[in-house]
């Protein structure tokens, strides 16, 4: 770029919950965000119904935990029911804490909670929303910026940005305007999403469940109070459009309608995929969210996957703001994409043992599954691999937040930013701008205090690095752990 003068440091480009979720975290940072979004509302048509305990820990760190709270229930078991209804697979969700410090799994509604995150938007003074605009096009882009014309209700004009957070979902028009590809992992199945209202839940399920029957693969799911989703695999000789029609709607809750009252909301019609961009980052253009992957629903992780690229990018593109080396930003896809990759193709596992019409495979899916039926937590994801010290342990895996009813949660106690925690043998070491250093046993309240030492005592080392993001940077000597981190939040240097 020639004219090095911004409008903005950052311009998100579409406003759905992982654009608002990435505008709210770099304004929070202090940073100046444009964000635009053509829509006046948020999605009206169906979509997630499940985040995890990383997301909740997301939402407490941005402050609208009481705002999104309505909209949510802790979630029950979720279970894949054979042909004759008996457990295929059961996984236990209901009463089981995860490592963000919130149950594992919550049911939501996904335009309450989006609400919410928009609602936050308003308060924070460097970030500006504009409805009613879109990206149009990529004038100018490289390492040193983005020049972009937008359009809509507010007439075209230039917008010139430092960086450009693509959260513009599946169909990118930021991702078409770079020519990025997709890598297509082989999974393309329509399905009709209807939500309801529900006045009295009593009479249905109380688990989440897969109806693995091949007469019509069906899922039933909870989202927030009063309302559930079922979700109905369609055949290939099914008109999508003639499926929405009321009376085909009706016909396929039939067998429903006599558990209790129910209101339809809202339906949609999807194919569900799994794709993920080739490349994450074009010089100072990153993808986030859809744009970058999409998950079919079976897990409930597709938006999980978007809010986590979001707060796994923000704290690194304020890095780079205040003067680290550009390549620190590298580490963005390098981190993320493992992870996606691995919950996309556990998603498509499971999916493949629903969507069938198939007798014959269906009976033999049944016969196999149900001589040893699946019985587990949640998965465990695989650690990060990027910008951390490998090889330490705990390296890449989140840092659990401890919780305790009188003293509350370890990340409001400890705040925002990096974390050099530990159990006080360690030499003195210099803070630096951004890092807090925390004896845990001195400065924290005693329950949190002891749970945290535990945590450092299991690595073997006095000391963890903890980043913003909450997953752990290294762990060993406090002195080598801090010099490692200025290095990489300075230079980029990766750690060997
Ligand atoms: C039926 C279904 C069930 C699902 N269930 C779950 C679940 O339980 N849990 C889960 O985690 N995930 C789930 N998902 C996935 C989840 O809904 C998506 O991953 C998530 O909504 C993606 O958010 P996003 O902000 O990246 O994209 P989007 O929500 O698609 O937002 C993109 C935004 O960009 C805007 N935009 C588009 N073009 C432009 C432009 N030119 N300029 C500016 N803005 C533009 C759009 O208007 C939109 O607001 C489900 C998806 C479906 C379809």
């Amino acid at each position: 770029m020639t004219d090095i003068s911004y409008d903005c440091d950052v311009l998100v480009v579409g406003l759905g919950p992982v654009g608002a979720v990435m505008a709210a975290l770099l304004g929070d940072l202090g940073r100046s965000v444009l964000a635009i979004e053509p829509q006046h509302e948020v999605y009206p048509l169906p979509r997630a119904a499940h985040v995890d305990h990383e997301v909740m820990r997301i939402f407490q760190a941005l402050g609208v935990i009481d705002a999104v709270l309505p909209h949510m229930r802790v979630a029950p078991d979720y279970e894949f029911l054979a042909s004759n209804g008996k457990p295929l697979i059961h996984f236990q969700r209901d009463g089981l804490n995860g490592t963000g410090g919130w149950p594992v799994s919550y049911n939501v509604y996904q335009p309450g909670i989006e609400r919410a995150v928009r609602t936050r938007l308003d308060a924070l003074d460097g970030v500006t929303v504009e409805l009613g605009s879109r990206f149009d096009a990529l004038v100018e882009h490289d390492d040193a910026g983005v020049v972009v014309r937008i359009d809509g209700e507010h007439g075209p004009r230039t917008v010139r940005a430092r960086y450009l957070a693509a959260c513009d979902g599946a169909r990118s028009p930021v991702r078409e305007a770079l020519g990025i590809g997709l890598d297509d992992l082989d999974f393309d199945e329509p399905w009709l999403v209807l939500d309801a209202w529900v006045p009295d839940e009593s009479g249905f399920p109380e688990s989440n469940i897969q109806f693995c029957d091949p007469e019509r693969p069906t899922s039933f799911v909870h989202m927030g109070p009063n309302r559930l989703r079922w979700e109905f695999m369609l055949r290939a000789d099914e008109d999508p459009q003639a499926m929405l029609h009321p009376e085909n709607l009706e016909t396929l809750l039939k067998p429903w309608r006599a558990k209790g009252e129910l209101n339809v909301e809202r339906t949609a019609v999807y194919q569900f995929h799994g794709l993920i961009a080739d490349q994450w980052r074009k010089g100072s253009v990153l993808l986030v969210g859809d744009s970058a992957h999409q998950t079919p629903p079976f897990l409930g992780q597709g938006l999980c996957s978007g809010l986590r690229d979001a707060v796994n990018l923000a704290w690194k593109l304020d890095a780079v703001l205040a003067g680290a080396d550009q390549a620190l930003l590298d580490s963005y896809m390098r981190e993320r994409e493992p992870h996606c990759r691995f919950l996309i193709t556990k998603a498509i596992e499971m999916g493949r043992v629903v969507c069938t019409f198939d007798r014959e495979r269906a009976a033999a899916r049944d016969a196999e599954m149900l001589a040893n039926p699946l019985v587990s937590g949640p998965f465990i994801l695989p650690a990060l691999v990027g910008a951390m010290r490998h090889g330490d342990a705990m390296a890449g895996l989140p840092f659990p937040q401890a919780t305790d009813p009188r003293e509350g949660r370890l990340d409001d106690v400890l705040g925002a930013g990096a974390w050099l925690l530990h159990t006080g043998q360690s030499e003195a070491v210099a803070a630096m701008p951004g890092l807090r250093v925390v004896d845990v046993r001195r400065d924290l309240p005693p329950a949190l205090g002891t749970a945290a030492a535990k945590t450092i005592a299991a690595t073997g080392a006095e000391a963890v690095l903890v980043r913003p993001d909450r997953y752990v940077f290294g762990s060993g000597n406090a002195a080598e752990l801090v010099r490692a981190w200025a290095d990489l939040v300075s230079t980029a240097k990766v750690p060997a």
